[in-house]
């Protein structure tokens, strides 16, 4: 039985519910904007925790990359404690898997311009909760939140218990940070299934794990020396239904992962360490080879059933808002976790920020759900039913490329610009965001189609995107501090050149299509007429029926 502590209640402006990535992170942007607010974070963890084997989320992008670099000013940090990441990098199936130089590789030989990072979730962590702390925030380990109350008029009451004694911190905000526990979800009934799914198993090994040794192929070797080593990466060893992840850790750990939709690999498979080994031998036996070679510096082993996780709303005019995996979570393929917590925050952030500096934030939480709930389910039709083509050498490395260039083109463009809070800017694109989404959708359901024409075919050799003018150019991009005209016309050169190569893709595929937009012409601006062709001319040499457009 609880003793309840003796003293008056807490007060608090914003208390954080869960003090890992996303709560840690919200905590100090809200006090950058913030400077006298009194935040409290409750995390039930005792800190500091453990490296390496912590947590997943170890992988970035560049909104992610962005966000706690530049954003919230943790470069010094990063580019000390942790390693540069090589961007992703995918293999896909040649044979029985057991070549690695014979696998067709999609991935770059030098760093993009934009920077993005492996980071090591334990260590981070504990250098957020150390800054939390040296910035004012109360932030409180050991203390795990036992209810909430949430109240439309007058504050919110978090009760959570520390040393054995039940305490209340009465909040004008409550932020969800509590992850899968997902405490406002449940507590409001705010749950929704996903209609993704897919499950996950992962471990960590002790040792570096360098892939760059599992082939002496010197043609395969060069250009991969010192920095620009492959183990760098994040690394995709694709096949059908299925990737296996390698992220390598600044601990000096390994990550590994298998991540399978459940329709072609079922979870009872590789739920056990054993059995992921097994499962490994079948798929991918040079990665079961570095495992069975690392077995006795094995760090940790966890599964997850359905990790697709959705919500009804996360934003709230009652002054309350949810962050992390405790609102939405796609899929890892893309890495794209840390980035959904930097829109929440940024939103978030922004709405405690109007309400305690005396301005309207009510509507303004109805507008950011609504948009970060468009975000979500447009980045979601990357990878809901398109497991099924994750095996295919023709179509995934178009699908990949596609993919990049579409979220360097809206989601990454608008909050890499600093506008994600800009209502007016949604409202002048509005037309563009909504052609965006009709294009996106129209070329994930051509791709599934078009790996029904090509699934058999193999493929061989290697698809060096950081010479690719377009690729490196619209990552350059994503650097320019553009004034509001350029932004806006720089908004529609996107969407214009997503348009121009919507058609080429659905030419090149060869299926009988109609496209839903009129095809535009080039303007001068345009990165895009080469661009795939570039891309096509790589797969040739691995025989793929695509035609070239003349
Ligand atoms: C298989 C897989 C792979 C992934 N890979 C990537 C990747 O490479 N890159 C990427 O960006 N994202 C990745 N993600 C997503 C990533 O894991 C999440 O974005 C991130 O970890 C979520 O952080 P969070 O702070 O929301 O949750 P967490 O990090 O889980 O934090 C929640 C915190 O709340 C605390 N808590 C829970 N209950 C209570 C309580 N009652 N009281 C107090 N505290 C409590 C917990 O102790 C925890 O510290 C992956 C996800 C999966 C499933």
């Amino acid at each position: 039985m609880l003793r309840r502590a003796n003293q008056s209640k807490n007060q608090s402006d914003v208390t954080v519910l869960g003090g890992g990535l996303a709560g840690l992170s919200f905590a100090i942007q809200c006090r950058q904007q913030l400077p006298d607010a009194k935040i409290t974070v409750l995390e039930k963890r005792e800190h500091p925790v453990p490296e390496a084997a912590f947590k997943v989320g170890e992988s970035t992008v560049e909104v992610a990359a962005h966000y706690f670099g530049s954003v919230l000013g943790l470069r010094q940090h990063i580019l000390e404690e942790q390693l540069p990441k090589l961007g992703l990098r995918f293999f896909f199936p040649a044979g029985d898997n057991s070549r690695i130089e014979d696998r067709l590789e999609l991935g770059g030989k030098r760093y993009a311009p934009c920077p993005s990072y492996q980071l090591d979730r334990g260590r981070f962590e504990n250098y957020l909760g150390d800054l939390c702390l040296e910035r004012g925030i109360q932030f409180l380990d050991q203390a795990t939140v036992r209810d909430v109350e949430v109240n439309r008029f007058g504050s919110h009451m978090v009760d959570y218990e520390l040393n054995g004694e039940l305490q209340t911190v009465e909040s004008r905000w409550v932020v969800d940070a509590s992850g899968r526990r997902a405490f406002l979800k449940r507590k409001l009934d705010l749950q929704m299934p996903s209609e993704h799914v897919a499950n996950a198993a992962w471990f960590r090994f002790g040792n570096r794990i360098k892939i760059d040794d599992w082939s002496d192929d010197s043609g395969w070797q060069a250009g991969h020396e010192g920095k620009t080593a492959r183990w760098y990466s994040t690394n995709h060893f694709m096949g059908e239904g299925y990737w296996v992840w390698m992220i390598p850790l600044s601990s000096g750990s390994t990550s590994m992962g298998i991540v399978a939709e459940e329709k072609f690999h079922s979870l009872s498979n590789f739920n056990s360490f054993d059995k992921a080994l097994a499962w490994l031998e079948k798929f991918e036996p040079q990665c079961a080879r570095v495992v069975r070679e690392n077995a006795d510096c094995l760090q940790d082993f966890r599964a997850i059933k359905r990790y697709s996780t959705e919500c009804k709303q996360v934003f709230s005019g009652n002054r309350w808002g949810i962050t992390g995996e405790a609102g939405f979570f796609h899929d890892p393929f893309y890495s794209p976790g840390s980035d959904f917590i930097a829109f929440a925050n940024t939103f978030l952030c922004d709405l405690v920020r109007r309400d305690l500096t005396g301005r309207g934030y009510r509507i303004r939480a109805f507008s950011y759900d609504r948009i970060f709930k468009r975000f979500y389910y447009g980045t979601l039709s990357a990878y809901q039913n398109q497991y099924q083509l994750f095996g295919n050498p023709t179509v995934m490395p178009v699908k990949i490329l596609w993919d990049y260039l579409v979220y360097w083109s809206i989601t990454g463009f608008i909050f890499m610009q600093g506008r994600m809070c800009e209502q007016t800017m949604y409202l002048r694109n509005l037309k563009a965001l909504k052609r965006l989404g009709t294009v996106n959708h129209f070329m994930q359901d051509l791709f599934q189609r078009w790996h029904q024409s090509t699934s058999q075919i193999k493929a061989t050799g290697s698809i060096n995107i950081s010479e690719m003018p377009v690729i490196r150019q619209m990552n350059q991009r994503l650097k320019d501090k553009l004034e509001s005209g350029e932004f806006f016309s720089r908004f529609a050169t996107n969407l214009h050149q997503l348009e121009l190569l919507a058609s080429e893709i659905a030419t090149e595929s060869g299926l009988d299509v109609e496209l839903p937009f009129a095809v535009p012409g080039h303007d001068n601006d345009d990165l895009v007429p080469d661009a795939f062709h570039e891309i096509f001319d790589s797969i040739i040499p691995a025989k793929s029926p695509v035609k070239m457009v003349s």
